[in-house]
């Protein structure tokens, strides 16, 4: 297999530096509201804060990929003296909570790094901390070129997008039965 070259995005987040004032999810949600900037709504952000004032926590945390199932068990950190909650540094939609999924229809949210084109110079995350807690690097990597998805995969990733992957799984499940 050939080797191409991948360019790697990394937000890098300073907890400290963070002061919880969700410039952040605003902006997040306003870039990729439609049209584009029309509303903002922090429930739609696909970067959330995890916020405890008196426990002097503010946790910038990103939407990853979705949990299909919850986990059988929980993780608890503490850092510095101060102890998070259990799934506090987590980056999935999952049943066990409500963040990462967009409000109206459930879909689980995934952050996109601000993919748009003309690109950015940074994620707009990013250019709106002021408190320089999120900052950017881009770097490339050789990595094994990917096989082409086949039509198959095209046609589910198009069916996916339009009924979301739970819709999708079950009508699958549902037709599996019949056979
Ligand atoms: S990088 Fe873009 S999509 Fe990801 S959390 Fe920041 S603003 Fe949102
Ligand atoms: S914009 Fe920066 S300082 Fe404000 S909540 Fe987000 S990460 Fe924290």
């Amino acid at each position: 297999m050939s080797k191409v070259k991948k360019k790697v995005k990394v937000i890098k987040i300073d907890v400290d530096k963070c002061n919880g004032c969700r410039a952040c999810e605003v902006i997040c949600s306003a870039f990729h509201a439609t049209p584009k900037y029309s509303s903002n709504n922090p429930a739609r952000s696909r970067i959330r804060l995890i916020r405890e004032p008196i426990k002097d926590i503010y946790l910038p945390v990103y939407a990853g990929e979705r949990a299909g199932a919850e986990c059988m068990g929980r993780d608890k950190y503490v850092i510095d003296g101060k102890e998070y909650d259990e799934c506090s540094f987590c980056r999935a939609a999952c049943n066990s909570r409500e963040i990462f999924k967009e409000p109206d229809s459930g879909l689980p949210l995934k952050c996109d790094m601000c993919e748009s084109d003309p690109p950015l110079s940074e994620p707009m995350c990013v250019q709106w901390c002021l408190n320089d807690a999120l900052s950017y690097e881009e770097r490339e990597e050789e990595v094994e070129e990917e096989e082409k998805p086949g039509d198959v995969e095209i046609g589910l990733e198009a069916l996916a997008g339009k009924y979301g992957i739970q819709k999708l799984m079950d009508a699958v499940a549902r037709m599996s039965k019949k056979e």
